[in-house]
């Protein structure tokens, strides 16, 4: 099964992927956390991507396409796999697409976890991410048990950089120009299913579940 994940930033794309990944036992595979990786580690791809990170843009497309290409083609992937966050651009869509071509393979599903702007800042503003594991919490919606603290692995909870509200503005922009279009894009494929982002996580799970089978 492979799917992807479509939706503005902060839609609650990473929360469902980590959830049907698991019902499923697919990898998940995000270009945000890997690119974040990057950056714990001090890679030069790291630090090439926090400079667009940090602005609220995209990373380039040919930076971006190599390492999912590289990511999807391990052994694990074999049996499918969840996207979250990739792609972002047509250019990238057509890139995996036409990879996929080539082995004689295809996207299952493209999910749109749709949430209207309004509700996409007060999203951002509350997430929390551990630094750690990877796990996100609300602080309002899904909160950790113990505030401030990862439930998993107890480490410190942290804003992330980019979820400050001057670039989450800059986000939302870049998602309606760049992001956006795939929604069509995929809508033409057939493959396309719009979920309601917003509904409580477990509604909002029930829905993909009934879409995945
Ligand atoms: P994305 O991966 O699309 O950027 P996340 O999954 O990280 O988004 O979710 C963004 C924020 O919204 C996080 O703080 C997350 O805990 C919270 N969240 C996710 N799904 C829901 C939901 N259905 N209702 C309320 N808050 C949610
Ligand atoms: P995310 O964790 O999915 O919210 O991604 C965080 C940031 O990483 C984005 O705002 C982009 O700067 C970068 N990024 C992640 N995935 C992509 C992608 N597919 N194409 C370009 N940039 C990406």
């Amino acid at each position: 099964m492979k799917i992807i994940m479509l939706g503005a930033p902060g839609a609650g794309k990473g929360t469902q992927a980590k959830m049907i990944a698991e019902k499923y036992g697919v990898p998940h595979i995000s270009t945000g956390d890997i690119f974040r990786a990057n950056i714990k580690n001090g890679t030069e791809l790291g630090m090439e991507a926090k400079k667009y990170m940090d602005q609220g843009l995209l990373v380039p497309d040919e930076l971006t396409v190599k390492i999912l290409l590289d990511r999807v083609s391990n052994e694990d992937c074999k049996n499918g796999y969840v996207l979250d966050g990739f792609p972002r651009t047509i250019p990238q869509a057509e890139v995996l697409e036409n990879a996929l071509n080539d082995i004689n393979d295809k996207i299952d599903y493209a999910i749109d976890v749709d949430v209207p702007d309004e509700n996409i800042v007060n999203r951002m503003g509350g997430r929390r991410a551990c630094p750690g594991c990877g796990a996100t919490y609300h602080v309002e919606f899904i909160p950790p048990k113990a505030e401030g603290i990862c439930d998993t692995c107890g480490k410190e909870l942290i804003l992330r950089d980019d979820d400050k509200p001057e670039t989450v503005k800059n986000r939302l922009e870049v998602y309606h120009k760049q992001t956006q279009p795939l929604i069509e894009f995929y809508q033409k494929k057939e493959i396309l299913r719009t979920v309601d982002g917003t509904a409580g996580m477990e509604d909002v799970f029930a829905a993909i579940t009934a879409i995945l089978g």
